[in-house]
């Protein structure tokens, strides 16, 4: 579903330029989960921003779904972007929207007719467990029932791949634990694949099927969750 090959990203700066991906190849399989840790300023939102070209690789070649990004022009890349959702750590809500308009703020954005608009923001506040909560405010809202209007929203342009960016780092354990569970939930509902950028080693044990530790901008180890973190 995702492949990524020879991955390069350098950015400058005024210091001078600062290589951030230098060389990564990675392939994710349809309807897994897959996890890339490593520790700050390894380079793990610099690639999932590769994923969707939200930053332009350097180098190398991104394919999703069979298609390259990586060779598209800026129209074809606004739709094929449709396929790829995305929730972040801060929830990047819209403050002066509800949860309603949140949610169908990117089919709005689209085009679409208010009537199939409810059409599908019903079933995503459903799936969510948020259909008492259309009509507050994200102010209104504990932080996982933000980022259950992020997940909610990010699902709406119906995408194969699912990028979350640190998306619990801001979460209490507790809650933490409830928000992972229903990205797997909705992981097998929906086979949708899942990236699941992070920091915490927990995380990935909770939900993931493969790994990838990222260091330094390089592919350190990848492999599944079990022979990863099992110590011999
Ligand atoms: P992580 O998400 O693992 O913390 P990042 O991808 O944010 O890592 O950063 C990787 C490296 O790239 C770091 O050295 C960071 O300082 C640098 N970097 C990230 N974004 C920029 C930018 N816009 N301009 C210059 N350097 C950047
Ligand atoms: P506009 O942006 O044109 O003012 P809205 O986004 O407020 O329109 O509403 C678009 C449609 O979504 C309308 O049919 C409205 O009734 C419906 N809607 C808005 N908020 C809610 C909600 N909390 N629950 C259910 N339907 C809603």
């Amino acid at each position: 579903m995702i492949k990524l090959s020879h991955i390069e990203k350098t950015y400058d700066s005024p210091a001078g330029p600062v290589a951030a991906l230098k060389g990564i190849d990675l392939e994710i399989a349809r309807g897994e989960i897959f996890g890339i840790i490593g520790l700050s300023g390894a380079g793990k939102s610099t690639l999932v921003r590769c994923i969707n070209m939200l930053e332009r690789p350097t180098a190398g070649q991104v394919f999703v779904d069979g298609k390259e990004l990586t060779a598209m022009d800026a129209a074809e890349l606004r739709k094929t972007r449709k396929d790829i959702g995305m929730i972040f750590q801060h929830f990047n809500l819209l403050s002066s929207a509800t949860v309603y308009e949140n949610i169908a703020f990117p089919l709005k954005l689209a085009g679409m007719s208010a009537d199939k608009i409810r059409e599908k923001v019903e079933p995503l506040l459903k799936l969510v467990g948020l259909e008492a909560k259309a009509s507050q405010y994200p102010s209104q809202l504990s932080g996982g029932q933000k980022q259950r209007v992020g997940i909610a929203r990010a699902l709406a342009s119906e995408p194969k791949v699912l990028l979350c960016d640190e998306a619990t780092s801001a979460l209490d354990p507790q809650t933490t634990k409830a928000i992972l569970e229903l990205i797997r939930a909705i992981n097998r509902k929906l086979q949708l694949t899942v990236v699941v950028i992070t920091h915490e080693m927990q995380v990935i044990k909770d939900i993931c099927d493969k790994v990838a530790v990222i260091d330094q901008g390089v592919i350190a180890e990848q492999g599944s969750v079990i022979d990863i973190f099992t110590n011999p």
